[in-house]
């Protein structure tokens, strides 16, 4: 199996390049943002409750994604790989993940970080607010809250990850197909 990490900060470009990257490299895309947005749409007690943290900005609990990322991998038990998107988001769900890939053989083979200004970011996110439907997109403050959680929980997963060499951080600035190339060269490099 090859197993990537895509991380980077909200509004980095993940959503877009992981589209292009599971259709040239066949992996299986794990969105814990898709996976909640699904259950939201479909009313389910798991989005009802996910949806009154997701509006403020704030991450929803560990045991929540942790259990729907448990859940997509046994549903596809034919992956030749997953590419995490969104995920994972703190250290607890990092050593889970370490773990469901433990009991399948494998591990994360890299974690690439998409690397932007907080300025560049803000404007994406309102950008895409106006188009998305995504009601944490359109109002500055909720952003701001997302842009917080992530440098106060989510930053470190680079860090936990970088300790086995396998952080690799590469600039989100520049066109979509630039990043692309660069996302992907350091793919090939490990496939
Ligand atoms: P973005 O990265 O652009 O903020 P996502 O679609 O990845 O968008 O996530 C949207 C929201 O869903 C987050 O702000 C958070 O509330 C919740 N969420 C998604 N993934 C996780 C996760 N792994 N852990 C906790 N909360 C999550």
């Amino acid at each position: 199996m090859f197993n990537l990490i895509l991380f980077g900060p909200p509004g980095s470009g993940k959503g877009t390049q992981s589209e292009k990257l599971i259709a040239k490299y066949g992996l299986k895309h794990l969105s814990t943002g898709d996976l909640l947005r699904s259950e939201i749409a479909n009313q389910t007690p798991l989005g009802l409750e996910a949806k009154t943290l997701m509006d403020k900005g704030q991450l929803v609990p560990d045991a929540v994604v942790i259990g729907m990322i448990d859940a997509a991998m046994t549903n596809n038990p034919q992956a030749r790989g997953f590419l995490f998107d969104g995920f994972p988001r703190t250290k607890a769900q990092s050593e889970a993940l370490d773990e469901l890939l433990h009991k399948k053989n494998a591990s994360i083979n890299v974690l690439l970080a998409l690397d932007v200004t907080e300025e560049e970011l803000i404007k994406r996110l309102l950008n895409r607010g106006l188009t998305s439907g995504r009601s944490d997109d359109t109002k500055e403050d909720v952003i701001r809250a997302r842009l917080g959680e992530y440098r106060n929980k989510t930053a470190n997963v680079a860090d936990y990850y970088n300790k086995s060499g396998k952080t690799v951080m590469i600039k989100g600035e520049g066109s979509v197909d630039e990043i692309f190339d660069s996302l992907s060269a350091e793919i090939d490099k490990r496939m």
